[in-house]
């Protein structure tokens, strides 16, 4: 990419595959909705979810009404579910724009049946249940009186029954099937009472990797994944290797500088790092203002298919490289950080646990930096992340509203 000087690549070809993997493991009949908050944890949330929905994923996870609006914008048609809570504001445009959101207490199921009804529409809502998380969610001895008030209400159409499990490990901690063991009792009682739950889900990424779907009762109809960091093929590094999962997200940069150095130069803020020996020094415009976490150490790029350690300390806008023991490198040369480069790949859940975190932070953080993207149907290439700005949408949208009730199951 010649106008810059660290970017992102997007491989839409390789979600695709993530995608017809992550259907694989859900089963038949399971539905299947990929997250894209966060701008698709950094993988810009337009293009990933247009291209999701081009291979047949059924809905759309986001974060935010401002989210859930952008997606609206660029013509996404899929059920959105608001995967969290919104605040009072949020409502008016989620309702004029049939987004579902989620609802964890009375009062909140009582507010939208009487906006829902003020505006004449009906309101998809989630019935989350707090089954472990602590964080959002009725508690489960709740749960069935809170079902029965959203049935009750004219002007709300319960779309799905939710729970979130806490366990980054998935089906490798126990209290992972506890959470589901509730949540099961709680689908049970309702489907006694003859109340429809709508599509039922619990089970993100490490869940479905870990096996967990006979649990949920994944094979007893009506169910749902969440699905985001497998999708952009990046599972945490204590899961099982990611078989069938491929990297969607390069980082690349370039070389702008080379000097050669003599022994014992330091280099970098701190002069944490000395020349061991006569070397070769190459600056890349890319450092921890670009996302890249200011501690990075120990980790090697690859130049021309061959790696090259990363020294000294990241500064804001440049890193250093030693590449002394590299024939041929010169100023220009395109330098990978994330992804292939020949025979070698450099994988972000390594980097990301080298660095004590989660595949999903680093990807997030590496979203601000400008995005290419390589294959798809139709390739999509803006030159900058899409827009911060608080979108502006018309009072009537502009876009056909889907109708009401469950999407098509998906067909990969
Ligand atoms: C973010 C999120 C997910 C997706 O999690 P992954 O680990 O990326 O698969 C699923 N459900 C909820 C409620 C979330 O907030």
């Amino acid at each position: 990419m010649d106008s810059f000087r660290a970017w992102t690549e997007i491989d839409l070809d390789a979600l695709a595959q993530n995608l017809r993997s992550v259907c694989q493991r859900a089963g038949p009949g399971v539905r299947v909705m990929l997250v894209v908050k966060q701008d698709a944890y950094g993988h810009g949330a337009v293009a990933i979810a247009h291209h999701a929905r081009r291979c047949g994923i059924d809905a759309l996870g986001v974060g935010s009404s401002q989210e859930a609006l952008e997606l609206r914008q660029a013509g996404l048609q899929a059920p959105i579910l608001i995967l969290g809570t919104v605040v009072e504001e949020e409502l008016p445009a989620c309702l004029r724009h049939d987004i579902h959101v989620g609802v964890h207490a009375v009062d909140r199921c009582r507010s939208l049946q009487k906006l829902a009804r003020t505006m004449g529409v009906q309101a998809h809502v989630h019935l989350n249940v707090d089954t472990g998380m602590g964080r959002l969610g009725i508690s489960p001895s709740l749960a069935l009186d809170l079902l029965r008030e959203v049935h009750g209400a004219s002007h709300l159409q319960l779309a799905g029954l939710m729970t979130h499990l806490s366990a980054p490990e998935g089906g490798h901690c126990p209290s992972s099937h506890e959470q589901l063991a509730l949540f099961n009792r709680l689908v049970a009682e309702a489907r006694a009472e003859g109340l429809p739950c709508g599509w039922i889900h619990s089970l993100n990424s490490a869940g479905l990797f870990t096996n967990l779907g006979a649990t949920a009762g994944m094979d007893s109809g009506s169910q749902m994944v969440r699905v985001g960091i497998a999708a952009y093929g990046a599972l945490p590094r204590h899961l099982m290797p990611p078989d069938g999962l491929h990297q969607i997200m390069s980082l690349r940069s370039r070389i702008v500088f080379l000097k050669d150095v003599p022994v014992d130069t330091p280099v970098g803020y701190g002069s944490l790092w000395r020349a061991p020996r006569p070397t070769r020094i190459a600056t890349l415009p890319i450092g921890y203002g670009h996302g890249l976490p200011r501690n990075l150490q120990g980790w090697d790029v690859l130049i021309g298919g061959r790696r090259a350690p990363l020294v000294g300390r990241l500064s804001m806008d440049y890193a250093t490289v030693d590449v002394g023991h590299l024939e041929g490198v010169r100023v220009g040369q395109d330098v990978t950080l994330l992804g292939r480069d020949g025979d070698e790949e450099l994988r972000l859940e390594d980097l990301a646990h080298s660095l004590g975190t989660i595949p999903h932070e680093l990807s997030c953080s590496l979203g601000r930096l400008p995005r290419v993207f390589v294959g798809g149907a139709e390739p999509f290439i803006p030159a900058q992340s899409p827009p911060r700005e608080p979108v502006k949408l018309p009072l009537a949208p502009s876009y056909p509203v889907s109708p009401p009730g469950p999407p098509t199951t998906s067909q990969l």
